[in-house]
C-alpha cells in the first residue's frame, strides 16, 4: 500500500471513530464547513450512518489491500502448488459475527469462496437459523489454499498462513468468532485440547469471544451432533443480542 493510501485509510478510520463517539455522546449535529452551512445540520442517525459508511469503506479497503498487495499470488507455503484459487474470505467487513473453518475444499478451491459445498450449504442454513443472512457475517479459513485430498493443513502451513487471517480479524473486529472444528479452534487458541472438550464454552481471543464448535462437514456425517452445535450457536446469539 502506498503511504498516501495508508494515510487516507488511517484518516477514514479515525473519522469513523470520531463520528461514532459524537453520536454516542449525544451530539445531534456536526457544524462542518461550507456544505453543512448551506444544507443545515446532520441528525444523529445521519452521523451514525456516515460513521458506519466511512468505517465500512476503510475496512473494505484494508481487506482489499491485504488480499491484493500482501497476499497477492502467494507462494509462501507448499499449498500454493495445488490450488486453483486463493480463498480469501467473504462477507460483511463490519460483521459482528465471524466464522472460521480450516481450509478450502474442492468446491471452494474451484469457486474461490469459502464454504460453498455441502458443508457450506449447511453453514448457510445454520446462519439463517440464527436469524442472520450469510451476507451479514464474515467467513474465512485458517489456510487460504486447498490442502491436497482435503487433508488437514500441516502445522507449518498453518503457521505461514494464519497471520493473514489474524489481520482480517483485526480489521473486521467481530464481537464473536465461531471456530468450526478442531483445526480452527486449536490454531487460533494455540492449544492441543480436543474440540470435544473445547466445544460449547466461550474462550478469549484477545477481547473477542471465541466459540469453538463442530465443523459442518462433521455434522453431515453425524447429524445427531447438530443439537449441541445449535446450543453453542444459541449462546453466540445471546452475546450478539446484548447491547
Ligand atoms: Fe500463501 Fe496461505 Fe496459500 Fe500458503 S495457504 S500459499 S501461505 S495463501
Amino acid at each position: 500500500m502506498t503511504s498516501q493510501s495508508k494515510s487516507q485509510q488511517e484518516f477514514r478510520k479515525s473519522l469513523a471513530r470520531e463520528l461514532k463517539m459524537w453520536a454516542e455522546s449525544g451530539v445531534d449535529f456536526v457544524p462542518a464547513g461550507k456544505t453543512i452551512e448551506e444544507s443545515g445540520h446532520l441528525g444523529v442517525s445521519q452521523i451514525e450512518k456516515a460513521g458506519a459508511a466511512v468505517g465500512e469503506d476503510a475496512v473494505h479497503e484494508a481487506l482489499e489491500n491485504l488480499r491484493l498487495n500482501e497476499i497477492g499470488n502467494c507462494t509462501r507455503c507448499p499449498l500454493h502448488k495445488g490450488r486453483t484459487h486463493i480463498v480469501f474470505g467473504v462477507g460483511n467487513p463490519m460483521a459482528k459475527l465471524m466464522f472460521v473453518g480450516e481450509g478450502p475444499g474442492a468446491d471452494e478451491d474451484r469457486q474461490g469462496e469459502p464454504f460453498v459445498g455441502k458443508a457450506g450449504q449447511l453453514l448457510t442454513r445454520m446462519i439463517e437459523a440464527m436469524g442472520l443472512k450469510r451476507s451479514e457475517v464474515y467467513i474465512a479459513n485458517i489456510v487460504k489454499c486447498r490442502p491436497p485430498d482435503n487433508r488437514n493443513p500441516e502445522p507449518v502451513e498453518i503457521a505461514t498462513c494464519i497471520p493473514f487471517l489474524k489481520q482480517q480479524i483485526e480489521m473486521i473486529k467481530p464481537r464473536v468468532l465461531v471456530c468450526l472444528g478442531k483445526v480452527a479452534a486449536q490454531a487460533l487458541l494455540q492449544t492441543e485440547i480436543s474440540i470435544t472438550k473445547l466445544r460449547g464454552e466461550f474462550q478469549a481471543y484477545g477481547d473477542i469471544q471465541l466459540m469453538p464448535t463442530y465443523h459442518p462437514a462433521f455434522l453431515l456425517r453425524n447429524p445427531a451432533m447438530k443439537r449441541p452445535v445449535w446450543e453453542d450457536l444459541k449462546k453466540v446469539m445471546k452475546i450478539l443480542a446484548a447491547p
